[in-house]
């Protein structure tokens, strides 16, 4: 009798250690990057050539794919969630999606006044800045707010080079847009754009990746509120080159999120049903 009692316990005991080591796992998992299993993340998602995954997801996880729509129901929940309650903030602005023409964002002064940037990323800044600061990195904004008319002007500059090195007019525009959004397309028109360079450091291009403040900024910047917005892997994606000094405010709430699964913006807003 004692015997069948005690064989009942340990049975109890191992189903338990099993059901509780499956729970631990899955939230692990849930919580990675998700960067192995494409259907654990969203079924709409493009690849670096702009093609949609959602079949290759299926067809490469065939046993998986019942426990997978589960996840990314979940996943499109958590994201429209996560989405309604911050709509203004993860505004989508690109080539396909230009802003409204009566977009009209509330800046405020900052820099000492030298630039303008939205209301909503002044309080996450200023901490992001301070505890930078207390690491011993320290930072210089090369721009954040631009109105649809600079943005023009940047576009026309940069044309206008490539077109002196000998490139036609559509090429150069081409070229061109790979790294300024045509006016109407930019984020930083929506003020929740920031170009943060390192000190030391005053050049915009890849090597800011290798600074030690950006490498930081690039690890940290969710907890303020910001994601890097055009990561080095996801250019077919975002439609911009990698940009280490480009980080855009989204809330906290939405920039872990996307941080934390590694997948951008567009990305976010697909799986949020935008
Ligand atoms: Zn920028």
């Amino acid at each position: 009798m004692l015997k069948r009692l005690l064989k009942r316990v340990l049975c109890c005991v191992f189903y338990m250690a099993v059901a509780s080591g499956m729970f631990c796992y899955s939230l692990f998992r849930f919580g990675g990057t998700g960067k192995t299993n494409t259907e654990e993340r969203y079924t709409v998602q493009l690849d670096k050539s702009g093609i949609s995954t959602d079949k290759k997801a299926v067809s490469s996880t065939d046993n998986t794919a019942t426990a997978g729509n589960s996840h990314s129901k979940d996943r499109y929940s958590k994201c429209l969630e996560i989405y309604n309650n911050n709509k203004e903030l993860l505004i989508l602005a690109n080539r396909d999606n230009p802003l409204p023409s009566d977009y009209t964002p509330f800046l405020r002064h900052i820099c000492d006044g030298r630039l303008e940037a939205s209301v909503e990323l002044y309080d996450g800044l200023t901490r992001m800045f301070a505890d930078a600061e207390l690491q011993g990195y320290n930072y210089w904004i090369a721009s954040a707010y631009r109105s649809a008319e600079r943005q023009q002007q940047l576009v026309d500059e940069d044309v206008r080079i490539c077109m002196e090195r000998g490139m036609s007019y559509n090429d150069s525009l081409e070229e061109v847009y790979r790294e300024t959004m045509p006016a109407g397309c930019s984020e930083h028109q929506t003020g929740l754009a920031l170009d943060i360079l390192c000190s030391g450091n005053s050049v915009m291009d890849a090597s800011q990746k290798d600074e030690p403040g950006n490498k930081w900024l690039r690890k940290n910047c969710y907890k303020y509120g910001f994601i890097l917005r055009y990561p080095e892997d996801k250019s077919g994606i975002t439609g911009v080159n990698f940009e280490p000094w480009h980080f855009r405010y989204v809330g906290k709430e939405a920039a872990k999120f996307i941080m934390k699964n590694d997948i951008t913006l567009e990305e976010f807003c697909t799986a949020a049903g935008q």
